[in-house]
């Protein structure tokens, strides 16, 4: 059967799909458009989406070959997973592999923004550094404080574990509570979101994007976060207002912030890249080697399995049957 990949990955997982499908990777350096991706899907039994958005629009010109969309990730905010299901095609996403990867670049961000490592380092290779200053370029301290995970599945609990090194009190919000169990070993407290903003040191978002979480973090919620707190966003760009958050970072409202998504990526609300209180990454939240290729491991064997006429491991739709 025939399998269309929407971006380049590693051989190795690709070369696991070869051994029972024929295989066509996208070998442009960029994402197809829709009308590409619609030729691509008209003809193919299944898709390892990289990247790609795949709406109604999509879906209501593909035809009815296509049986499976793998998606390259665990957000698939990019697919209609509901409508997909409807016209009866599995969608599927890679959790687990890339949590840990995803929850150090969270931290990566926190550090980087409380101890001004982007702006030391810029500062240094300007030649600036012209001998030691007992009050050059302070931070703010890490240990000992607040971080307000909001969203604690797998990736905010994983952040939630790395807190417990630097003795800090972890405050969560979600909609479902983790096991007691899960609590008490990460001494995480449960908090509304409102009083979580008010108490946080940190504020490091873990939410998938949906519709609830649209905005979760808006101009009200911003104004209930300390002058000193910093905010982390490796989730999800449209989350977080990010005009409002703009805002607030230039009037100072809030201390910082680090974040590797963005409202409208790959472009930046105008001014956001002006400021030297923002740490900015290109969404690399789960980028190392090992986890990528991983997650394209991950994506090859639920193609595989939806293709051998198995339930695939990591379905997040109830497709309809044809
Ligand atoms: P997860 O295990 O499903 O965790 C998300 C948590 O958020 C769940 O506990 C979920 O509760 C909760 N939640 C959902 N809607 C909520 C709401 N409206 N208010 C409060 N809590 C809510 O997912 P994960 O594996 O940790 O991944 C989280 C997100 O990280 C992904 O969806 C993805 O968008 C993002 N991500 C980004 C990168 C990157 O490269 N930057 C990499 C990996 C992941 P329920 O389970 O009850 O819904």
């Amino acid at each position: 059967m025939k399998v269309y990949v929407s971006f380049w990955l590693p051989e190795e997982p690709l070369n696991v799909l070869r051994e029972k499908h024929t295989v066509v990777v996208n070998d442009e350096d960029r994402l197809p458009t829709a009308d590409e991706l619609v030729a691509q899907l008209s003809a193919a039994d299944a898709f390892l989406c990289v990247g790609s958005r795949v709406d109604s629009g999509v879906l209501d010109r593909v035809g009815n070959r296509l049986k499976i969309i793998a998606n390259w990730g665990v957000g698939y905010n990019n697919i209609d997973a509901e409508y997909a299901a409807q016209k009866g095609i599995m969608v599927t996403n890679t959790p687990d592999v890339l949590t840990e990867t995803t929850a150090d670049m969270a931290w990566a961000l926190l550090m980087a923004v409380a101890r001004r490592v982007v702006e030391a380092d810029t500062y240094v290779r300007a030649g600036r550094f012209q001998g030691f200053k007992p009050f050059a370029m302070m931070g703010s301290d890490v240990w000992g404080k607040t971080i307000g995970i909001v969203g604690f599945g797998r990736i905010g609990q994983a952040v939630g574990r790395r807190a417990l090194g630097f003795r800090m009190n972890v405050l969560y919000y979600d909609t479902v509570p983790p096991t007691r169990e899960v609590e008490q070993a990460l001494c995480a407290t449960y908090m509304d979101l409102d009083a979580l903003l008010q108490q946080s040191d940190f504020v490091s978002i873990h939410v998938p994007l949906n519709e609830e979480t649209r905005h979760l973090i808006d101009a009200r919620r911003l104004s209930h976060m300390k002058p000193t707190a910093f905010l982390v966003n490796a989730a999800r760009g449209p989350i977080v207002a990010e005009q409002a958050l703009l805002e607030a970072l230039r009037e100072n409202r809030i201390a910082g912030a680090g974040l590797d998504v963005f409202e409208h990526e790959p472009e930046l609300t105008p001014g956001l890249a002006d400021l030297s209180n923002v740490v900015l990454a290109p969404h690399i939240g789960s980028g190392t080697w090992e986890t990528r290729t991983n997650m394209a491991h991950m994506a090859a064997q639920n193609i595989i399995a939806a293709l051998d006429g198995r339930s695939p491991p990591n379905l997040v739709n109830r497709p309809v049957a044809g």
